[in-house]
């Protein structure tokens, strides 16, 4: 009997009740581990073997020793009789962005490859005070800078575990790929501009990118700081509304976490679709690319699988009693990675900046002249290619001679995007609408390698669901069946501020209906071959 397939709520059930142990269920979750993770990602792995790209590689750090001990304390606090949380012995992972005091919290970079936090991120220590027992650390594109964790310096990076010669999406992708796979039942991610939703799509998870400030920022070492949200990653919709309930709500350490009280995630869950109306855009069934030649706009389609498979969703809601509204104008959309190319940049340079080498983090190891010199070869040495150019970037376009056409440009641009959204979801407008249904991403896992380097191609990925972090409102992505080629397809909900409650339902509805769906009872083929 192995508890590693078994569901967050289900596992806090268990333990709550006595009927068994945390440290039997964190057993479960290291075997699994052990059997399909493979080695975790070091900074220098020599060359990458045939066995490596058969297994996931989710892990930078598996902390099994303090999540025995943990593991050992909430059994004896059911022994004493006392409650040790809702997420009693549920064994989950933290993206290695996070900071978590003691243990290492690398951000996939070789400049913090030596850093161990002083504290905890408020988010992960709410879920270990809600009785969370902390697996280990998960990989990620080096800063979260990309879309399919290619870029962590440390190797090998994630493998998809639906096909390992597919990435897992990204930049959460370790946190994706462990849920997937049951090596813990939830993860915490960040996402900055898809970052939970995109891996969640291509690895067949849920996903949910809160409102901005719904989660404390505090302890998460920063990307875009006016984009950054954390969020869960699970199985299922129920364990992804658990977690939310545990990070959210407000935080002393960080002043842009919101006030706004917190509802009961859970109960929200069974209240349906009933109607709700819920839009459709063609501007998110297309992709629009900038062509670097000619600057002009162009159009592509997305693959008609995806397609069929966001009309299905729509299908099942609509039997569930919700409105379907089609033809919703989202005109901006097509705005949101060239806004977001000089958004992010600017932040991410102003937020690098710290990583000097003179506090804590990567020392070069070279005999020098002066301080200047020592901070050159650090940052040199220490980052990888990524923050480099989204450094140069960044500089570039808030620089006072280009900013009015770039930085200040795209600030507006960034207005007009959270507009179109306040238009589809006003009670008093035209639309009226609760949510919109969109497909998570242009496309099905690609293959490791095959957009890797382009950075511009490996940005457009990132086309349905950048708008969102440009607007601070939430989004959601589930899985929503498999393509040809036994891919995960995920469909996403969005909504208004502080609408997680409401996406978390219309998820759950979905879920509920299409639960006795062949292609619900799938596992990932890594999972059949070595769990
Ligand atoms: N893929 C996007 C990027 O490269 C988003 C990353 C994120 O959400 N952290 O910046």
């Amino acid at each position: 009997m192995t508890y590693a397939d078994t569901s967050a709520h289900e596992i806090a059930d268990l333990v709550r009740s006595g009927k068994t142990s945390a440290l039997e269920i964190l057993e479960s979750h290291l075997e699994r581990v052990k059997a399909v993770d493979g080695r975790p990602g070091v900074l220098e792995p020599g060359p990458i073997t045939a066995e490596d790209k058969e297994k996931v590689h989710a892990f930078i750090t598996l902390t099994a020793e303090t999540a025995r001990a943990r593991a050992k304390e909430i059994d004896q606090l059911v022994a004493d009789g006392e409650d040790p949380g809702p997420l009693a012995g549920v064994p989950f992972t933290a993206k290695d962005i996070y900071t978590v005091k003691g243990v290492p919290s690398t951000a996939a970079s070789k400049i913090l490859s030596n850093y161990r936090a002083p504290y905890t991120a408020t988010a992960v220590q709410r879920v270990i005070d809600a009785g969370g027992v902390l697996l280990g650390k998960v990989s990620l594109d080096e800063f979260t800078y990309g879309s399919s964790s290619e870029s962590a310096a440390f190797k090998p990076a994630p493998r998809n575990p639906w096909d390992t010669s597919k990435v897992t999406g990204g930049s959460s992708g370790g946190s994706a790929a462990a849920v997937a796979v049951g090596a813990g039942a939830l993860s915490l991610g960040t996402d900055t501009g898809g970052s939970i939703r995109h891996p969640a799509s291509f690895c067949g998870t849920v996903g949910l990118k809160p409102t901005y400030g719904r989660v404390s920022r505090y302890g998460l070492i920063a990307f875009g700081s006016s984009l950054d949200c954390p969020g869960p990653l699970a199985r299922n919709v129920t364990d992804a509304a658990l977690l939310l309930q545990t990070m959210a709500g407000p935080d002393r350490h960080d002043n842009t976490a919101a006030t706004v009280p917190v509802p009961n995630y859970l109960a929200e869950l069974e209240k349906g679709v009933k109607g709700m109306r819920i839009g459709l855009s063609p501007d998110f069934f297309r992709v629009t690319y900038f062509d670097a030649e000619t600057g002009e706009l162009q159009e592509r389609a997305i693959p008609e699988e995806i397609e069929a498979a966001i009309h299905s969703v729509a299908g099942y809601l609509a039997q569930q009693g919700a409105d379907i509204v089609t033809d919703v104008p989202m005109p901006h959309t097509k705005y949101g990675i060239p806004t977001y190319f000089v958004i992010s940049r600017v932040e991410a340079s102003s937020n690098l900046l710290r990583f000097d080498g003179v506090k804590y983090g990567y020392r070069t190891q070279q005999s020098l002249a002066d301080l200047r010199e020592m901070y050159r070869h650090t940052r040199g040495e220490g980052f990888g290619e990524q923050p480099k150019l989204r450094i140069l970037m960044g500089i570039y376009v808030s620089a006072a001679q280009f900013q009015k056409q770039y930085y200040q440009l795209a600030l507006r641009a960034r207005a007009l995007m959270r507009q179109d959204f306040e238009t589809i979801f006003d009670p008093a407008g035209d639309y009226k609408l609760d949510a919109l249904l969109t497909p998570t991403v242009p496309s099905t896992a690609f293959p490791i390698g095959g957009v890797y380097g382009d950075t511009v191609l490996m940005q457009y990925s990132d086309q349905f669901t950048v708008t969102t972090n440009h607007a601070g409102i939430p989004g959601l992505s589930v899985p929503a069946g498999f393509d040809e080629n036994n891919l995960p397809i995920g469909a996403q909900l969005l909504g208004p501020d502080f609408s997680e409650g409401r996406l978390l339902r219309i998820a759950c509805a979905y879920e509920r209906v299409t639960a006795d769906e062949p292609w619900r009872a799938k596992r990932p083929p890594v999972v059949e071959k070595f769990g």
